[in-house]
Parts: C-alpha cells; sequence; structure tokens
C-alpha cells in the first residue's frame, strides 16, 4: 500500500536512523521516563484496527453482541464453520442477483484512490437508470454519522408501483423459518443505516471533501489508466481522482433523486430458495442516530466494550465465542464486576 500504517507520535524528529546506538537507547529511555509523567493516549478500536471507516453490517453486528463483534475481528478462526458457510452462500446469492441486472467487469487498480475510484463509478453508473424510474442492485452508499464514515451496499432499490423509492435487502437464511425478534432488530438497524446514509447523499451532505478527508486520499492523484478507461465506457472523463468526486456530488445532488420511502426486508430460505416472509420496516430518525452514536462511542474509545445484557444471555448459547468470553465470565461473577455504563435501549 501507499499509506503508513500509524505515524509515530514520539514527536522525535525523523532523523532516529542516523544516531549511533547509544543515543537511541537514551533517547528510548527518556521517551518511557517522560511517558510516566505524560501518558500516551489509548488507542481508540479504530486504530488499533487500522480503521478509516466502517461498514454499516459492522454496526449491525454490533447491535446483536459488541464482544462477539470483537471477537469475530480478532479470532475470526474461531467462527463456527457453518456460519462461514451461510455468509460465502449468501455472497454468491448476492452476486447472482447483481449479474441478472448488470455485468461484472476486472479493472486493475494502481493506488488506494483507484479503490475507491471503482466504488464511486459503480455508484455513478446507476444513478441515470434510478432517475428512469429504473431497479439497480448492490448500490454502494457512503456517509458520515458522528464523525465517523460509514460505507454500505444496498442490495436493492426499485420504485414501487405507488413511485415510491424502496429499498429492498434480502437475507438468506440456513433454516426454513423466520427470524427471531433480536434478528430482526439487528436486520432493521442495518436498513435505517442504509437509508439514513443514502438520504444525506441525495441531498448534498456528502461533499467531496467529507471523502478525502475521512478516508485520506488524495483528489490530486491521477487515475490509473484501466479506471480512465472504464470510466469512459460509462461515460465520464476524468483525469485526477478528485474529478470523479466532483461528478459524484454533482449527480447525487442535481438528479432529483428523492430519499428513500420504503424499507424492506425479504428473508428466503436458502436451500429451497423460497421467499420465508416480507418485513417492511420503520424508520425513526432520532432512534437511529441515537443508537449509531451509542455504538460509533465504542469504535471511538469512548467507552470499553460491551457484551450482552442478562435479558440476552440466551444469544451466548450458540455464540462461538462463549467459552473464552470475558463478558459472560464477568456477567456470572456478579453484576459488580462489570465495567463500562449500562448499555443503553
Ligand atoms: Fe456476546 Fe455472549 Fe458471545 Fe460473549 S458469549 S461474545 S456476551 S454472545
Amino acid at each position: 500500500g501507499d499509506q503508513a500504517l500509524q505515524p509515530g507520535d514520539s514527536g522525535k524528529p525523523n532523523s532516529s536512523s542516523d544516531l549511533p546506538l547509544e543515543s537511541l537507547k537514551k533517547v528510548l529511555t527518556e521517551d518511557s521516563a517522560a511517558g510516566k509523567v505524560k501518558r500516551k493516549r489509548a488507542q481508540t478500536p479504530l486504530e488499533k484496527y487500522y480503521l478509516k471507516y466502517l461498514c454499516v453490517t459492522d454496526l449491525s453486528t454490533q447491535s446483536w453482541c459488541e464482544q462477539q463483534m470483537v471477537y469475530g475481528r480478532e479470532l475470526p478462526q474461531l467462527q463456527a464453520p457453518e456460519t462461514v458457510v451461510l455468509l460465502n452462500t449468501g455472497k454468491s446469492i448476492h452476486l447472482a442477483r447483481e449479474l441478472e441486472v448488470h455485468d461484472v467487469v476486472r479493472v486493475h487498480v494502481t493506488s488506494r484512490e483507484d479503490s475507491w475510484a471503482i466504488k464511486i463509478l459503480n455508484l455513478l453508473s446507476v444513478i441515470p437508470e434510478l432517475q428512469a424510474g429504473g431497479c439497480v442492485r448492490e448500490l454502494p452508499v457512503f456517509g458520515v454519522i458522528e464523525d465517523v464514515f460509514l460505507m454500505g451496499v444496498i442490495d436493492e432499490l426499485c420504485y414501487s408501483a405507488m413511485g415510491e423509492l424502496e429499498l429492498r435487502e434480502l437475507k438468506t437464511r440456513g433454516r426454513p423459518f423466520m427470524p427471531s425478534g433480536a434478528q430482526k432488530k439487528r436486520d432493521y438497524f442495518q436498513v435505517c443505516l442504509y437509508k439514513y446514509i443514502f438520504d444525506a447523499m441525495v441531498q448534498g451532505k456528502l461533499k467531496p471533501d467529507v471523502i478525502t478527508s475521512h478516508i485520506q486520499l488524495r483528489p490530486e492523484q491521477p487515475l490509473g489508466s484501466q479506471i480512465r478507461e472504464h470510466a469512459q465506457k460509462v461515460g465520464f472523463t476524468v483525469t485526477c481522482f478528485g474529478d470523479l468526486l466532483e461528478l459524484m456530488y454533482l449527480n447525487l445532488t442535481l438528479s432529483d433523486i428523492p430519499g428513500i420511502d420504503c424499507l424492506k426486508i425479504e428473508y428466503s430460505h436458502q436451500e429451497s430458495n423460497t421467499l420465508l416472509g416480507t418485513e417492511v420496516v420503520r424508520f425513526e430518525e432520532e432512534k437511529v442516530r441515537e443508537k449509531a452514536q451509542h455504538y460509533l462511542a465504542y469504535w471511538k474509545g469512548q467507552r470499553e466494550v460491551q457484551g450482552v445484557e442478562i435479558e440476552e444471555a440466551w444469544k451466548c448459547q450458540s455464540c462461538s465465542y462463549s467459552e473464552i468470553c470475558d463478558w459472560r465470565k464477568k456477567r456470572a461473577e456478579g453484576p459488580e464486576q462489570r465495567s463500562g455504563p449500562k448499555k443503553s435501549k
């Protein structure tokens, strides 16, 4: 990659490689001594995992059990194999649906800006379809909540017979019945976040510099030749990353695409491919923002990680991490052992 992982925060000049060994040891010792007086700020989880943005699914998974989401990131090898199989099958079903409406093109990328250019081109190429009242699938969305950059992919956006813009999220299930209330709650939060981000995008809130500053991308970076060629094919002449950002902003704000009117989740049984049921989700902006605020507080290091509350302890029974879970152990020891504020609802 072309990015340094983390800038050094010792405040020392960058000439340490020129120092003789003894001087270097002295510098390090002085640093440690200084550390006793002035404590180094603890890393936030975003910094610890080198994350410049989060995915919407990170937040919805977190709403099931935050501790489980953290273990999933740190110890993915402990995840039950059937969960992995289900996730992979879900991905191929999504791809098959995507291929029904458009082809997938392989493009060589030469920089981080190129990788983001692809996401933006994917978005740009579906705007005319949406404007013409068509149906689009796998639509990338980006936005900022609580100063954290979020990105997601909407399964499907279509106009209903009533002319309303409808989001459809497809969930495949291993078992042939509808999910529990708790699973539905997680999925509701996911689609509500999509609407929150999408609406802000079409309202012109996603300014080009929001993307470059949060993700640390260079607007002046020239795009790779394959990206430029691909952009040309879908009708855009661009040379640098900033050109694409401007185009995205203008196209979104001038397109007259409305906000999302209706949120639907379709649950289907994976093996038989039968529809199990459809849920219509009510969007309550204030509640969505509050929930997002609570989950993002963990990422920003404003509170400790939390596991499930006692009334949801049944979740632990099917959790891949129940044997090693610190939260579960502490809960068994008694409520006074736990750290962190009580989880807000
Ligand atoms: Fe969360 Fe329970 Fe799993 Fe711990 S054991 S990660 S609290 S679901």
